[in-house]
């Protein structure tokens, strides 16, 4: 089998699986309580809020470990948006190809009466922070675009962005979850105030992630119960599952440098050998991507019909999010950055990491050449491009 959705979700490090089985079996005690054994694993949940912190450059106090990515999202823009209501700032900014876990809660927000400017990401799937400086307003209580695209792989001009918004006094929070672990990331330096991230994108179990919410920036709780996470996210802690998160984070960030080289490689030799076929095209800017994500349109197919045939295959890969995978709805992403309805549909994203090889990426590359000829080869739509009857795209 040859994995290449990682962007979905990736396999978790033998290291992280240690640690994991290790609180369970050894430290399985309530961190809340007061006696040794839960004090232990207080302990071991302090530590891993340190190496969090320290990987983005935060302090430990400014990490509230959630149940993940979709949690964390939440949390900080349904925070500002009360922070923001108190003071009669109802209006945020954000991007048109965010994750669902940013889109919906805006969609939430704006039926309650919120005023929400979702700014083009353009051809090449890049925000311009001049745009984000024109959009913002006297109301403006929130600016929530996400470090790196899930679909296309696009990274944003996140530091520009956070100074603009530093500049007008309007809450910056970003969407890293495909960011960390895969490219450097400094709250401090990328004028961030609030940050979403999550475990199971950088080797780390599911379930678990963490919001970063910079010094001083107020955040209300999305769960109500217990004093945990001082007071900012009840529940008892999934003690395993952050301190697993923590090994995982750790354990990738110290190779970063490496992986990054070495992946871009192989990126880029899978962005070659699929620009061969006729009729495709990469989605998104080719430079400023993340290192592991591919995603391509091919003419004339139907991108679920693909990767049923690249599962028969052993090749596992996406069609967009997993999130919305079932739906025949196009990607949104891709609508986003302007590609028209037929187009988008024949979508595939490949998304490798540092365990994948050179051989795998040859493997797919051939894999993808026969499939989209062969649906091709039937495919009416094909017929009419080919016949002249209907007009190439791409
Ligand atoms: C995966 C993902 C999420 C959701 O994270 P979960 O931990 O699965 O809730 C949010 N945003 C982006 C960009 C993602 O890729």
């Amino acid at each position: 089998m040859i994995y290449a959705d990682n962007a979905a979700t990736t396999k978790m490090s033998p290291a992280a699986i240690r640690t994991m089985t290790a609180m369970m079996e050894e430290v399985w005690g309530n961190p809340s309580s007061l006696y040794g054994h839960g004090q232990k694993a207080k302990e071991a949940l302090e530590e891993a809020r340190e190496t969090v912190a320290a990987v983005i450059g935060a302090q430990p106090q400014e990490i509230i470990f959630t149940s993940g990515g979709s949690e964390a999202d939440n949390q900080a823009i349904l925070s500002a948006a009360a922070l923001g209501k108190k003071k009669g700032k109802m209006h945020i900014i954000s991007t048109a190809f965010e994750h669902h876990a940013v889109l919906h809660t805006l969609e939430k927000l704006r039926k309650e009466g919120f005023d929400i400017t979702l700014l083009d990401v353009h051809e090449n799937g890049i925000v311009l922070p001049e745009e984000v400086a024109a959009a913002i307003r006297e109301d403006t209580c929130l600016v929530t675009i996400m470090f790196a695209n899930n679909e296309i792989g696009t990274i944003q001009p996140i530091r520009e962005i956070g100074a603009v918004c530093r500049e007008k006094k309007v809450l910056f929070h970003t969407d890293a979850v495909q960011a960390i672990g895969h490219l450097p990331v400094n709250v401090a330096d990328d004028n961030i105030d609030m940050l979403s991230s999550s475990a199971h994108k950088f080797h780390g179990p599911k379930g678990v992630g963490f919001l970063y919410v910079r010094k001083g920036v107020p955040i209300t709780n999305l769960i109500e119960g217990g004093a945990q996470e001082r007071g900012k996210r009840a529940g008892t802690e999934n003690v395993p599952g952050i301190c697993a998160m923590a090994t995982a984070l750790k354990e990738i960030s110290a190779k970063m440098e490496e992986n990054t080289e070495y992946v871009t490689k192989l990126r880029n030799r899978l962005i070659d050998g699929l620009s061969e076929i006729p009729h495709s095209a990469l989605n998104g800017d080719r430079e400023k991507r993340l290192p592991g994500n591919v995603n391509f349109c091919f003419e004339g197919i139907e991108g679920e019909s693909l990767l049923l045939l690249l599962d028969d295959k052993g090749i596992q890969a996406s069609s967009g999010s997993a999130c919305t995978s079932g739906s025949l709805d196009p990607s949104h992403v891709l609508l986003a950055i302007g590609r028209v309805h037929d187009v988008a549909h024949g979508s595939l994203r490949l998304s490798i990491m540092e365990e994948n090889t050179e051989a795998e990426v040859d493997e797919i590359i051939r894999a993808v050449k026969d499939v989209v000829e062969y649906l091709r080869s039937f495919s009416p739509v094909w017929r009419d491009l080919m016949s002249g009857k209907a007009k190439f795209i791409l």
